[in-house]
C-alpha cells in the first residue's frame, strides 16, 4: 500500500515487507518514510491547520460518522486485513473491527458536544461589568503513535478525537502492523475528509519518531506503546501536550465467595486474548487460599481447551505471537521463572511464534514474568491469606492500567476498589474489558492522561476564554 502524504498517496523506492506472523509470508509492502517525508508531513500538516478548523462540527460529525459507515458495511475486509498482519485470530478480528465502528461513531457524536461553560465574572469585586465564556477550540497539529496489538481500534481512538476537535493530525503505525490503519486513512478520505488533515506516515518510529514529536509546529504527542519508546518521547517532545497510554501487569484477586467458575472462565480469556499482546490483559492472579485448588483446576482446564494456530480458521482461539523473537522472549521469561522455582502447571513450550498458553504457580518475586509486563500468553497464579495481603501484592508493581477483584460480597468488592491502584477496577470481571467512551488509562508506568473519546477531545482541544467588559451594566 501507498501512505498518505500532504493531499497524495505516495511510494517510496524504500519498503518495508508487512508479514503475516503466522507463516512470515509477504503479504504487503509499504513505503520506508524518511527525514524528508517527515517534513513534507509537518508542513503539510501545518497548513492544513486552517482547514481542519474551518469544518463545522457538523462537517466533522458528519465525515466520522461516514467513515463508521465504511468500515461496517467493509467489516470482514478490515477483519481479515487486522487478523493477517497481526497476531489476532479472525473472531478476535472482528471484534476489533466492530468496536472500531463504535469508536468512530462516538467521535461523530462527540464532535457535536464539544461544550464550554459561563464563567461568572462577577464572582469577586472588579468583575461587575464582565461577562464571558469558555470555548474549546483545535489544539492544532495533533502527532498520533500506535503500536501493533490492535492495529484498528486504537488508531481510531486517536484519529477520532483529533478530527472530531477540528485538528490536523498526522498518524505513525506500528511498522508491523501499518495495512489496518493505511485502510482506515483510506475510508477517512472516501468519507470527504478535507486533504492534509489526515496524514499517514509508514516507517520506523526510531528513525522518524525523534523529528516527529520535538517539532514544535506540533501541539499534541498522543502516543500508545511501551514505556521504553514512551519515555523516549517524553524526553524529546519539548513544550507541547503529551499523551501516554503505556503498558501494565494486570493482577486479579479472586475471593472465596466469589463465582469460580466464572472468574476462571473470563479469566483464561482475559489472559490469552490476542496472545497475551493486550494492555489490559490478565497476568496476575491471587486467589484465596480456600478457593485456590478449585480455581487451578478450572483454569487450567479451560487453558488447555485453547485451540492454537491458524488465525484465519474460525476454530482457532489463539494466534501467534507478532514474531518469533517475541515468543522467544516470553519462553526465556518461562524459563528464567521455573530456574527460580516456578512451577508449569500448562503450556510453556513455543513453536515458530506460536507460544502456548501458559500457566505458572509459585513464581517468586524477583522473576521477571512477575514484576514485568509479559505482553505474551503467560499468567501466574498465587495463594493469598487475607485481602489487605492480596491487595498490596496486587500493587506492588510499577504498572497500574486495568485492575479487577471477584467476590459475591459487597463489602469486600468496595475494599477492592478501594485499595486497588489503577485507572480502573472491574468487580466480577477480568481485567480485559474496555468500553470505548470510558476514561481509558493508567497510573505509575501505565501512562499519563485519558482515552476514550470525550477524555481524548478534552487533551486534544485547548478552552479558550471570552470575556466582553461592558462599562454600563451594572452602574456603579
Ligand atoms: P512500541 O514498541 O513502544 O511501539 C509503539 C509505537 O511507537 C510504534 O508505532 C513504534 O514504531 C513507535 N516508536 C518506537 N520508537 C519510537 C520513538 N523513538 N519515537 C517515536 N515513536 C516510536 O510498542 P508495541 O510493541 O507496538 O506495543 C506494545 C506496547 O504497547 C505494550 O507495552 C502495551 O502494553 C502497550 N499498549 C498500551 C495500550 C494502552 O492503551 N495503554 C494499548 C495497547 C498497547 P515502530 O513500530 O516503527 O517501532
Amino acid at each position: 500500500m501507498k501512505m498518505l502524504l500532504g493531499d497524495q498517496w505516495v511510494d517510496r523506492e524504500k519498503t518495508i515487507d508487512v508479514r503475516d506472523p503466522f507463516d512470515n509470508a509477504v503479504i504487503d509492502t509499504v513505503p520506508a518514510a524518511d527525514a524528508a517525508d517527515v517534513e513534507i508531513a509537518l508542513a503539510a500538516a501545518d497548513a492544513a491547520r486552517a482547514t481542519a478548523r474551518a469544518m463545522t462540527a457538523y462537517d466533522r460529525s458528519q465525515v466520522l460518522l461516514a467513515t463508521a459507515d465504511i468500515v461496517a458495511d467493509n467489516l470482514e475486509d478490515f477483519a481479515e486485513t487486522i487478523a493477517r498482519e497481526g497476531s489476532k485470530t479472525i473472531r478476535e478480528a472482528r471484534k476489533e473491527a466492530t468496536r472500531c465502528v463504535n469508536t468512530l461513531t462516538i467521535s461523530g457524536e462527540e464532535a457535536k458536544r464539544l461544550l464550554g461553560e459561563t464563567i461568572p465574572f462577577d464572582s469577586f469585586p472588579g468583575g461587575e461589568q464582565r461577562r464571558g465564556h469558555f470555548e474549546r477550540v483545535p489544539i492544532g497539529v495533533v502527532v498520533a503513535i500506535t503500536p501493533f496489538n490492535d492495529p484498528l481500534n486504537l488508531v481510531a481512538h486517536k484519529l477520532g478525537p483529533a478530527i472530531a476537535g477540528g485538528n490536523a493530525v498526522i498518524l505513525k503505525p506500528a511498522t508491523v502492523t501499518p495495512l489496518s490503519a493505511l485502510k482506515l486513512c483510506e475510508a477517512f478520505m472516501e468519507a470527504g475528509l478535507p486533504s492534509g488533515v489526515l496524514q499517514c506516515l509508514t516507517g520506523h518510529g526510531a528513525v522518524l519518531g525523534d523529528a516527529l514529536v520535538s517539532d514544535p509546529r506540533v501541539r499534541m504527542v498522543s502516543f500508545t506503546g511501551g514505556l521504553e519508546a514512551g519515555e523516549r518521547i517524553v524526553s524529546k517532545a519539548g513544550l507541547k501536550k503529551i499523551g501516554m497510554e503505556l503498558g501494565s501487569n494486570s493482577p486479579v484477586i479472586v475471593w472465596h465467595d466469589a463465582d469460580i467458575e466464572w472468574a476462571a472462565e473470563t479469566c483464561v480469556s482475559g489472559a490469552f486474548w490476542a496472545a497475551g499482546q493486550n494492555c489490559i490483559g490478565v497476568q496476575r492472579i491471587y486467589i484465596h487460599r480456600d478457593a485456590y485448588d478449585r480455581f487451578k483446576q478450572l483454569f487450567v482446564t479451560h487453558t488447555k481447551d485453547y485451540t492454537i494456530g491458524n488465525k484465519m480458521d474460525e476454530a482457532t482461539d489463539m494466534g501467534p505471537m507478532i514474531n518469533e523473537g517475541e515468543a522467544k522472549r516470553v519462553e526465556r521469561w518461562v524459563a528464567e521463572a521455573v530456574e527460580k522455582g516456578a512451577t508449569v502447571l500448562a503450556g510453556g513450550s513455543r513453536k515458530g511464534a506460536l507460544m502456548e498458553p501458559t500457566v505458572l504457580e509459585n513464581v517468586p518475586k524477583n522473576a521477571t514474568i512477575h514484576f514485568q509486563e509479559v505482553f505474551g500468553p503467560a499468567v501466574n497464579l498465587y495463594p493469598v491469606n487475607d485481602l489487605e495481603e492480596a491487595i498490596a501484592e496486587a500493587n506492588s508493581v510499577d504498572y497500574g492500567l486495568h485492575a479487577a477483584g471477584f467476590s459475591n460480597d459487597v463489602t469486600t468488592c468496595h475494599r477492592m476498589i478501594e485499595g486497588l491502584d489503577a485507572g480502573s477496577v472491574l468487580i466480577n470481571d477480568s481485567t480485559d474489558y474496555r468500553l470505548d467512551s470510558m476514561p481509558f488509562g493508567g497510573i505509575k508506568n501505565s501512562g499519563l492522561g485519558r482515552e476514550g473519546i470525550r477524555f481524548s477531545l478534552a487533551e486534544m482541544t485547548e478552552p479558550k476564554v471570552v470575556c466582553w467588559y461592558l462599562p454600563g451594566l451594572r452602574p456603579e
